[in-house]
């Protein structure tokens, strides 16, 4: 007996319809090709693998890279009737081995395996499974460019020479487009066919807070807490001290709050969460550590009590908030201490230049004034062209130009150096600058140079990151951060579209943005 795709969605998973994508990529693995699926987080990516592995001959082997999901994922198949396990270091010696034999056996459908545990022994594993297909979780991590690079996971691409035949999957909720690249080619993905959901969480409101000091800033959640009274939500601060303060406080005011973070020992923290799950607990005071595969549907709210690391954790985070697609609220408070702190950690990271590079870009999402939606989205590639009436700076609005022209010029600029330059040498063009390399390049004799004279250097480095964040530019920073037109760009310098920009406020301006609720 063999079932469609479809009814294996209905016998199985109980859905009567597939979400837009899953039956395209579903086809495509089936048919025995590689994908690559980027679709945030609740979207739906488990049974565009999952059904293929129920319709492919021998073991779909699942890499992925968080030992504690696996487990909920396993027994949720197992729940549905599907034949799963999982392998991990946290399992004897005995039990791997029954493990394997059941799948050597042909009782297992899908195998989860850690990173770990695939690289320590690929040839028993591999050997014993008669392997269908593979799939790369969280599949960012092989990237350095990606936010969460696990060197581990490079070793997979080895897989993909002993099995070039089999359909390779890779997976993730967050990778910005170089990291989309670069996790083709260390997976060694033959042509794969890339699908993109729409990243947009239309039901988060964004607001950002910029400047508040400690005492305000704990009174105004405060307040936003008790005037949502009985809706929990999750605060996420920088350190674990901050955690512990924050939670005490708010508990002082009468709220019912308590911290998490990765000092506490697990019993402890297994506690929190289940509170949490169960509505025991409203609010949770957390370190990125928190949330981390907790599937709860009506976290109505998330705040940022410190700036995030980068867009991708950011991103992640107030995608906690709202899951089941009710309106919910995010708040992001940013003050300077935060980037300084933030600052030494990117340069103290095994790779500064990327980190330092992410924490510009939140900072300039902070400070921007532009639709923070649009900002976001482009961030991941898409395009949001209307403004979208759900965040602090569209509903309080800074006042516009027709900045068509301006931006023609600085596109232009970027054409005649091929794109290969990044923003102070576009700049140093636009301006007009004779400095030495730029005449050695032969960047004096463009017809650009000096076209852009009439502004000072950190007018047109705003109006460069607005363009950047209106999705006109993008920065490669697997190319020296080299700016480059996106096909928005093109069709704005062919004189085909129009484009508003910013007038630009004085460069310290007062928070004055309200929160809302
Ligand atoms: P992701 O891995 O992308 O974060 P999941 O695969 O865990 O998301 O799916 C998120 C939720 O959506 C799950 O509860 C899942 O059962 C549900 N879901 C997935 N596909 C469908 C569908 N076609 N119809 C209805 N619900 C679905
Ligand atoms: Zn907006």
């Amino acid at each position: 007996m063999s079932l469609s795709a479809q009814e294996i969605l209905q016998k199985y998973f109980g859905y009567d319809e597939f979400r837009p994508q899953q039956e395209e990529i579903i086809n495509e693995v089936i048919s025995g090709n590689d994908v690559l699926v980027l679709m945030p987080t609740g979207g739906g990516k488990s049974v565009c693998f999952q059904i293929p592995a129920l319709l492919r001959d021998g073991v779909c082997i699942v890499i992925s890279p968080l030992i504690s999901l696996m487990k909920d994922q396993v027994d949720a198949l197992k729940t549905n009737g599907i034949a799963a396990a999982f392998l991990n270091s946290t399992q004897s010696f005995e039990e791997q081995q029954k493990i394997l034999e059941s799948c050597y056996k042909k009782e297992i459908a899908l195998l989860y395996v850690s990173p770990e545990r695939l690289i320590s022994d690929i040839s028993s594993i591999t050997s014993m499974t008669n392997p269908s297909m593979f799939v790369i979780d969280e599949a960012h991590c092989i990237s350095a460019w990606g936010h969460d690079f696990r060197p581990e996971y490079r070793h997979i691409g080895l897989l993909r020479q002993r099995f070039s035949h089999l359909p390779f999957i890779a997976l993730t909720a967050t990778a910005d487009k170089v990291t989309r690249k670069d996790i083709i080619k260390q997976l060694h993905l033959k042509d794969p066919k890339i699908f993109v959901s729409s990243f947009d969480r239309k039901n988060l409101s964004l607001d950002v807070r910029i400047g508040i000091k400690t005492k305000q800033k704990l009174e105004e959640i405060t307040t936003f807490i008790k005037q949502n009274n009985s809706l929990c939500g999750i605060i996420y601060c920088l350190s674990r001290t901050t955690c512990e303060e924050v939670a005490y406080e708010l508990k002082i005011k009468g709220i019912n709050a308590g911290y998490y973070h990765a000092g506490m020992n697990a019993r402890e923290r297994e506690r929190v969460q289940e509170n949490f799950i169960n509505d025991d607990l409203m609010v949770v005071c957390a370190t990125i550590a928190f949330g981390m595969g907790i599937d709860k549907s009506n976290v109505r709210w998330v705040i940022h009590y410190n700036l995030p690391k980068s867009m991708e954790s950011y991103y992640q985070e107030i995608g906690r908030a709202g899951r089941d697609g009710l309106p919910a609220a995010t708040i992001l408070y940013y003050n300077y201490s935060d980037l300084t702190m933030l600052n030494r950690f990117a340069a103290q990271s095994g790779q500064a230049d990327i980190n330092l590079e992410k924490l510009k870009r939140i900072q300039h999402y902070a400070e921007a004034d532009i639709c923070r939606r649009k900002i976001l989205l482009s961030y991941f590639s898409e395009t949001l062209e209307k403004n979208c009436g759900n965040c602090d700076v569209c509903r309080h609005p800074r006042k516009h130009f027709d900045g068509t022209l301006l931006i023609q010029k600085a596109l232009s600029a970027m054409a005649r150096m091929r794109e290969k330059e990044g923003a102070t040498m576009v700049i140093d063009v636009l301006r007009g600058s004779l400095r030495t390399d730029l005449r050695e390049a032969g960047y004096d004799k463009l017809k650009t140079h000096g076209i852009g004279s009439d502004l000072c250097t950190s007018d047109w480095q705003r109006y460069l990151m607005q363009m950047l964040n209106l999705g006109i530019i993008e920065m490669a920073y697997d190319e020296n951060f080299a700016l480059k037109s996106t096909a928005y760009g093109k069709e704005i310098l062919f004189g085909k579209k129009k484009a508003e920009l910013i007038v630009l406020p004085p460069l310290i301006k007062p928070a004055k943005t309200s929160l809302t609720t």
